[in-house]
């Protein structure tokens, strides 16, 4: 507990990055890999002298190529100068076989913040740790798996990063393993985690997990204040003139609900994206959210869960003495019955929506995207550099392509199309129908720009594992292809995998 870093918790052993580690004198004592730059061997070198200091691991050779021994650990001071001490007793310090796993940085609203490069190597047979009782007091060797056990058990107190590099980990059986992986210098994954609060605790998340890109839109500079916990109450402000209220509608298609969206604020006046299905209570909330002052509704596509509410939300405003338009995009003959839909009118490709204030507007410009739906589109925020994204790019959830309406092509094209627009819009996030916002800091692993890109690859990966199942079995039936292609994903999901499945098939065939 008296620890000056992370007091009571089981930590790798570390510490900050000397002068002497990067002298020209230490190198000449250090062995290096020739890809390895001279960042990652100071890193190495800091790091095989941490481990001395703090454990007695001794990572050097000598010239016969022997590693350092026990004796030799026991031959030298801890607290002396370490690299004329090795030199002294003809040892070259082993960096060459020191590799960068992972990246962190310190969340944000941490005092301290460090930025640090997580190292493996293999340690030298017959050396055992010995904490030197100021940084490292208990020196244990657990497998990765069973830290996690023990932690989730409130036996071994790890902190955020040791958690998520222990996942990671243990998805290897051999050190060997480990190592191979980090042959290509680059870490596994950089990551600044940002918090937010679940369930009444502050939990923290990395750039791929879903709550990320919220967290990063609505609390920037990693203030600890925003709720993730899913409700339907009340609306969720996520800037100034964008809230989302999510409908009472959780399920196995529609995740945590419908989120519908206001924009504007009291003086333009809204516009609500997706008033959701039929349901008073919501729409009653909508119109509150909007202070009573809703200008037009827009439907990104009729599914049922997203359109059914619109009539309704807009006889509400009627009887409040004024109607707003609906706006949108007929559904086609090939939509199924429950998602027929005629807007007042029809939003034309590139049309602007604008609300006006006495100094500043909201504009929404229309962006059609087929594929999910054949009548679906997105809506790009301009001011704000947001995109509405309906079901065609979805957070914690794959958009299901059910033809004929939806149709794979059409929805990879319309990915293309969402791509450019986050390049020419600059846009940072992506606010979906279902789940968290998405996104990042323009630029950064998993901004709006990328997140589509993993879509786009994660849809061809599937498509490629379908045309080498079609191509194994070219007699095998739908249900056959299904089960391979899919053998990932848990069978109470086929019936709706079967939808991508066909639709898949459907593009494989227009391809041939
Ligand atoms: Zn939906």
């Amino acid at each position: 507990m008296t620890a000056s870093f992370a007091p009571g918790a089981y930590v790798f052993p570390g510490g900050g990055i000397e002068a002497a580690d990067a002298s020209p004198n230490t190198f000449a004592q250090t062995r290096r890999r020739p890809t390895q730059d001279d960042t990652r061997l100071v890193q190495a070198i800091a790091a095989i002298r941490e481990s001395f200091e703090e454990l007695g691991v001794l990572l050097a050779r000598h010239v016969d190529g022997r590693h350092a021994t026990t004796a030799d650990v026991a031959a030298l001071d801890r607290h002396g100068p370490f690299v004329a001490q090795c030199v002294a007793r003809g040892l070259t310090l082993a960096a060459d076989e020191v590799f960068i796993l992972a990246h962190w940085i310190t969340d944000r609203d941490l005092p301290r913040r460090f930025d640090v490069p997580f190292l493996v190597a293999r340690v030298p047979e017959d050396q055992e740790p010995v904490a030197d009782e100021k940084e490292q007091f208990e020196p244990v060797w657990v497998r990765p798996a069973d830290a996690l056990e023990r932690h989730r058990a409130g036996q071994f107190f790890i902190i955020f990063p040791t958690i998520r590099t222990l996942e990671r980990l243990q998805a290897f059986a051999r050190v060997d393993e480990v190592l191979a992986s980090c042959a290509g210098e680059q870490p596994w994954f950089v990551s600044c985690p940002r918090a937010g609060i679940l369930a009444g605790k502050e939990q923290r998340f990395m750039e791929h997990e879903p709550p990320f890109g919220e967290l990063a839109l609505v609390c920037p500079e990693g203030q600890m204040v925003h709720h993730l916990d899913w409700q339907s109450d009340h609306p969720v402000p996520l800037l100034r003139n964008v809230q989302r209220l999510t409908c009472g509608n959780p399920g196995v298609m529609t995740g945590p609900g419908t989120n519908s969206y206001v924009v504007g604020d009291p003086d333009t006046g809204h516009i609500v994206i997706d008033p959701g299905p039929e349901d008073a209570e919501h729409q009653e909330r909508l119109w509150r959210a909007a202070g009573g002052d809703i200008r037009l509704i827009v439907c990104t596509h009729s599914h049922p869960d997203h359109s059914p509410g619109a009539r309704p939300l807009q006889a509400l405003c009627e009887r409040h003495g004024h109607k707003p338009p609906l706006l949108g995009l007929s559904s086609l003959p090939t939509a199924r019955a429950a998602s027929h839909f005629v807007p007042d009118r029809e939003l034309a490709d590139g049309e602007r929506l604008v609300l006006e204030g006495p100094d500043h507007r909201h504009t929404l410009r229309v962006i059609h995207t087929p594929g999910h739906a054949a009548n679906h589109l997105c809506l790009v925020l301009e001011e704000d550099g947001l995109l509405f994204s309906g079901d065609h790019v979805l957070n914690g959830s794959t958009t299901v392509i059910d033809p004929p309406d939806g149709h794979m092509s059409d929805y990879l094209a319309s990915l293309d199309r969402l791509e450019a627009a986050c390049a020419t819009d600059h846009i940072e996030f992506i606010l979906p129908a279902h789940g968290y916002v998405l996104g990042n800091v323009f630029g950064d692993a998993h901004d709006a720009t990328d997140v589509i890109r993993r879509l786009r690859l994660h849809r061809l990966q599937r498509e490629a594992k379908i045309l080498a199942v079609m191509r194994a079995l070219p007699e095998g039936t739908m249900q056959d292809w299904l089960a391979q292609a899919y053998d990932d994903v848990p069978s109470r999901m086929w019936p709706v995998a079967m939808r991508s499945l066909t639709a898949h098939v459907e593009r494989l065939r227009e391809l041939m």
